[in-house]
């Protein structure tokens, strides 16, 4: 799978409809200071299924909507969508189908994000898990934040353990292990409950 397109709008400081073509090769972005070029990494970020409004550089998730400026109005709602090329099927198997893959998000203020593959709804969790099984997603190491490089000296073992586990592309295993090991627990509670009634029955 390969990044071909990244559509905003309604994003950031990206009111009207904009989209990036990614060619093979190196991408470089320029621009002055402010213009918004960490903007779009983090649009990049944000339509992988990033969940925390702290990564975003923002106080709630509502605001990575544009805000207004003195010349336009807020808007209500953001929308990013990313264009995957999957001529090679890489995708996951529930995705793998169609030649080319549109991930959207799309938030509307205080409604929360929709995600949609294709046109078709998904949860967020189809889409954190179709990135993380391409090894790459919201917490890829290949996605450097601003400040970023500094944690990474500072972090504990446990922490830089993750990025590697990112970069080898396991850690949708790992999301799917603890998934499977809350409902064991669930289950587990469940017959304890009922070893209860049996006893107070019998
Ligand atoms: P630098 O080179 O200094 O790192 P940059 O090109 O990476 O800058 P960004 O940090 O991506 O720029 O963009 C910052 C701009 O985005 C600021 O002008 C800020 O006001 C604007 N911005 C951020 N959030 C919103 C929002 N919700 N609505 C409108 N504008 C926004």
């Amino acid at each position: 799978m390969k990044f071909s397109r990244l559509k905003l709008l309604g994003f950031k400081s990206f009111p009207d409809s904009t989209e990036l073509h990614l060619k093979s090769g190196l991408t470089g972005i320029v621009g002055p200071n402010g213009c918004g070029k960490s903007n779009l990494v983090e649009a990049l970020r944000w339509v992988m299924g990033e969940n925390s409004y702290k990564n975003m550089r923002a106080s709630g998730m509502d605001d990575v909507i544009f805000a207004g400026s003195s010349s336009r109005p807020a808007r209500n709602t953001a929308e990013v969508s990313l264009v995957l090329d999957n001529k090679d099927r890489t995708a996951p198997a529930i995705f793998n189908k169609d030649d080319e893959l549109e991930v959207t998000r799309r938030l509307e203020r205080e409604h929360g994000s929709v995600y949609r593959v294709n046109g078709r709804e998904v949860r967020a969790r189809d889409v954190q898990l179709l990135f993380a099984d391409a090894s790459t997603g919201a917490h890829s190491p290949a996605l450097v934040r601003q400040g970023q490089i500094g944690e990474l000296i500072a972090a504990k073992p446990v922490q830089r353990r993750a990025i590697l586990e990112e970069a080898a592309g396991i850690s949708g295993l790992h999301s799917r292990r603890h998934e499977a090991e809350l409902r064991l627990r669930a289950a587990e509670n469940n017959l304890e409950r009922v070893d209860d009634i049996i006893g107070q029955v019998s």
